[in-house]
């Protein structure tokens, strides 16, 4: 694999997204978005095939079905994926490759892909920021705000298992950092089959 991905998780309203999607647009080629396919309904301003692919219950179990995921999980009672063709043909090609997943997803992608791995936990200085947080965005009611919020202390303590810690204080901070994990993810040891290089490196 030429490409290497980048998992950035964390609980809904630390900014994770966002980030992933700003440090993204500033590798420009370098880089690839993996867009999930969702049951959830659509908020205001999300359009299809730019934040998800929006599909029925049951087109999401026939995709299932059919093997076309890589990764699924159901997160705050809803159906998401990451779809296996366009990943294959991005680490092909030599791209950072993004997926913005819950903390199960990872663990499911980390078994298969753990040679180009790399994950990022993304969350907030504490609870109370992530709560206004949410608040403001204007698309949470109160419920799913509470339910956000039993998830984001589940996830939170599945940190261990990721390679880096971002806590989202300062957007601009916290996307160098993304940036510089994202390139170097890239040259990470793993990658490579070490005896094989050497193999090359001596000219045989
Ligand atoms: P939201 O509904 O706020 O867009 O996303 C809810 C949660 O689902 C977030 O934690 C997000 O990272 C996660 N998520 C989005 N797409 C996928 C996916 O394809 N697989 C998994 N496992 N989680 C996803």
């Amino acid at each position: 694999m030429k490409g290497s991905l980048l998992v950035v998780s964390g609980p809904s309203g630390s900014g994770k997204t966002s980030l992933a999607r700003a440090v993204c647009e500033e590798l420009g080629e370098r880089a690839y978005f993996s867009v999930s396919t969702t049951t959830r309904e659509k908020r205001e301003g999300e359009k299809e095939g730019v934040d998800y692919f929006f599909v029925s219950k049951e087109e999401f179990l026939k995709d299932v079905e059919d093997g076309y995921f890589l990764e699924w999980a159901e997160v705050h009672g809803n159906f998401y994926g990451t779809s296996k063709r366009q990943i294959n043909a991005a680490l092909e090609d030599g791209k950072i490759v993004f997926l913005d997943i819950d903390v199960q997803g990872y663990e499911i992608v980390k078994r298969t892909y753990t040679n180009v791995l790399t994950g990022v936990f993304v969350t907030t200085k504490n609870q109370k920021t992530l709560i206004q947080r949410l608040e403001k965005r204007g698309t949470e009611t109160k419920e799913s705000i509470e339910i956000r919020m039993i998830n984001a202390i589940k996830e939170m303590k599945k940190i261990p298992e990721y390679d880096f810690l971002l806590i989202n204080e300062d957007f601009e901070e916290a996307k160098k950092y993304l940036k510089s994990v994202a390139v170097a993810s890239l040259i990470k040891r793993s990658k490579y089959n070490i005896d094989e290089f050497i193999q090359k490196w001596k000219g045989n």
